[in-house]
C-alpha cells in the first residue's frame, strides 16, 4: 500500500459492532466481562481501548513499522522511553532539541542518575567520542527544532548499531511523509503527534513507534504502568487528521519553500534556515533521506535585535504569535522567549539560537497571502 492510502486505511480494523466506516470513540474506562478474565481484548482503557488501537495501528503503517504505542502527550512518549533505561546509563542527544525534551532530560531524568549529553550531531564523531560502555541510547531529532540542522539518521544508526546502542528519532518536524526514520535504521520513532500528525492544533498526543517485540513490550509495559495514555476523543482527533496528512504536508512544504525563497532574497533578513536550500550544509543528507522539507522555517533580521525580531512578531496578522506548529494555520514563535526558554541562554546560543530568531510554521494558507503578510511586517 503506498503512503497516501495508508494515510486513510493503514492498519485500521472496521468496526466489528456496527461497520461504522469511521472509527467509533469509544468513550468507556472499562469493559463488560462474561465471565472472569473472559473479555473481547479490552479491559480497561489505560490498558487498551479500541479507538487508541486504531490510532496506534495507523500510525505504526505510516512508519512502516511492527508496532505503534499512543501517549497522552509527545513528552509522555518520551519519558516512556527514557524509562526504558537504568540508573546509571548514558544517553547522548542532540545539542539542538526542543526545549521540553531538554527539560525532561536534565530536570527530571538527571535525578534519577541518568546522564545526557548534548552534542552536535551534524558530524557522527562528536557523538562517538562521548560512546562509552554506560551509552544505552542515541536520540536525535532531524530537521532540529528551530535550527532545521540535518542530521544523517543512516550514518547515526550505523553507529548505533556498531555500539550496540538503540537510537530513537523525534520525527515530529518531518513526519512520515517526508522521512521514515525505521527504514533508515532507526530503532524508537517518536512524535508530538499533536502538531503534523494530527495537524489541526486542537489536541495534545504522542506516539512511538518500533519494530523490535521485546522493545515494545517494554514500552507497552511502561506506558499501562505509569498510565501517560490518550483518551479515545484525542485518539478520534488525530486519526480523522492523518486522514489528509499527505495533503496537508505536501502543500505544508509548497508553501513553506515560497516561504524561505522568499525570505532569502529580502534585504532586511540576513539568515534563513530551511533544509531545502542547495546551499544548507547538510542539503546531500536532507535530500537524501527526506521526500520533502516540510513546513518550518527560522530566519534572524539583518540588524539581528530583538527589537526587529520582536516586532515583526508583532505586526504579522495572519501568522499567528503563539508556540507550537503543524497546525493548517500559520504561526510565528520566538524560540528564546517561548519554546526554548527553558534551555540556558549560553546552550541556546552554541546552537545558534540567538535572541533575535524567529520560527514559522508555515500553513496550508494561499503562500501569496502569507507572503504579503510578511512583507508587511517586515516592512
Ligand atoms: C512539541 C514537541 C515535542 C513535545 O510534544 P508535546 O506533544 O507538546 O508534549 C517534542 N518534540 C518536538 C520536536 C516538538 O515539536
Amino acid at each position: 500500500m503506498k503512503f497516501n492510502t495508508k494515510a486513510i486505511h493503514g492498519g485500521q480494523i472496521l468496526d466489528p459492532a456496527y461497520g461504522s466506516v469511521m472509527t467509533p470513540i469509544y468513550q468507556t474506562s472499562t469493559y463488560a466481562q462474561t465471565s472472569p478474565g473472559k473479555h473481547k481484548g479490552y479491559e480497561y482503557s489505560r490498558t487498551h481501548n479500541p479507538t487508541r488501537t486504531n490510532f496506534e495501528r495507523s500510525i505504526a503503517s505510516l512508519e512502516n513499522g511492527n508496532h505503534g504505542l499512543a501517549f497522552a502527550s509527545g513528552l509522555a512518549a518520551i519519558d516512556a522511553i527514557i524509562k526504558t533505561l537504568n540508573p546509571g546509563d548514558e544517553i547522548i542527544s542532540t545539542n539542538d532539541l526542543y526545549g521540553g525534551s531538554y527539560r525532561l532530560f536534565t530536570k527530571i531524568f538527571e535525578k534519577y542518575d541518568l546522564k545526557f549529553h548534548f552534542v552536535n550531531m551534524e558530524d557522527p564523531k562528536y557523538v562517538e567520542a562521548k560512546i562509552n560502555s554506560k551509552t544505552k541510547l542515541i536520540w536525535a531529532e532531524t530537521p532540529t527544532n528551530p535550527m532545521m540542522n540535518v542530521v544523517d539518521i543512516r550514518s547515526m544508526s550505523q553507529l548505533a548499531k556498531h555500539n550496540k546502542i538503540l537510537l530513537c528519532v523525534d520525527n515530529t518536524f518531518a513526519t512520515p511523509y517526508i522521512q521514515r526514520p525505521l527504514d533508515l535504521g532507526a530503532d524508537i520513532v517518536m512524535h508530538s503527534a499533536t502538531k503534523y500528525i494530527a495537524g489541526h492544533s486542537d489536541v495534545v498526543i504522542g506516539a512511538i513507534v518500533v519494530n523490535d517485540s521485546i522493545l515494545h513490550e517494554k514500552l507497552s509495559f511502561i506506558q499501562n504502568a505509569s498510565g501517560a495514555t490518550p483518551g479515545p476523543m484525542d485518539c478520534f482527533l488525530t486519526l480523522r487528521g492523518i486522514k489528509t496528512l499527505h495533503l496537508r504536508m505536501q502543500r505544508h512544504s509548497e508553501n513553506a519553500e515560497k516561504v524561505a525563497m522568499y525570505l532569502k532574497e529580502h534585504k532586511k533578513i540576513q539568515n534563513v534556515y530551511w533544509a531545502g536550500f542547495k546551499d544548507h550544509k547538510n542539503y546531500k543528507i536532507a535530500k537524501s533521506q527526506m521526500d520533502a522539507f516540510g513546513g518550518m522555517v527560522s530566519f534572524i533580521p539583518v540588524d539581528k535585535t530583538f527589537e526587529t525580531a520582536k516586532k515583526i512578531a508583532e505586526s504579522l496578522k495572519l501568522f499567528t504569535l503563539a508556540e507550537s506548529l503543524g497546525g493548517v494555520e500559520s504561526l510565528c514563535c520566538h524560540p528564546a522567549s517561548m519554546t526554548h526558554a527553558s534551555i540556558p541562554v549560553e546552550e541556546r546560543e552554541k546552537s545558534g539560537l540567538v535572541e533575535s530568531l524567529l520560527r514559522l510554521s508555515v500553513g496550508i494558507e494561499d503562500v501569496d497571502d502569507l507572503i504579503d503578510d510578511l512583507n508587511h511586517a517586515i516592512g
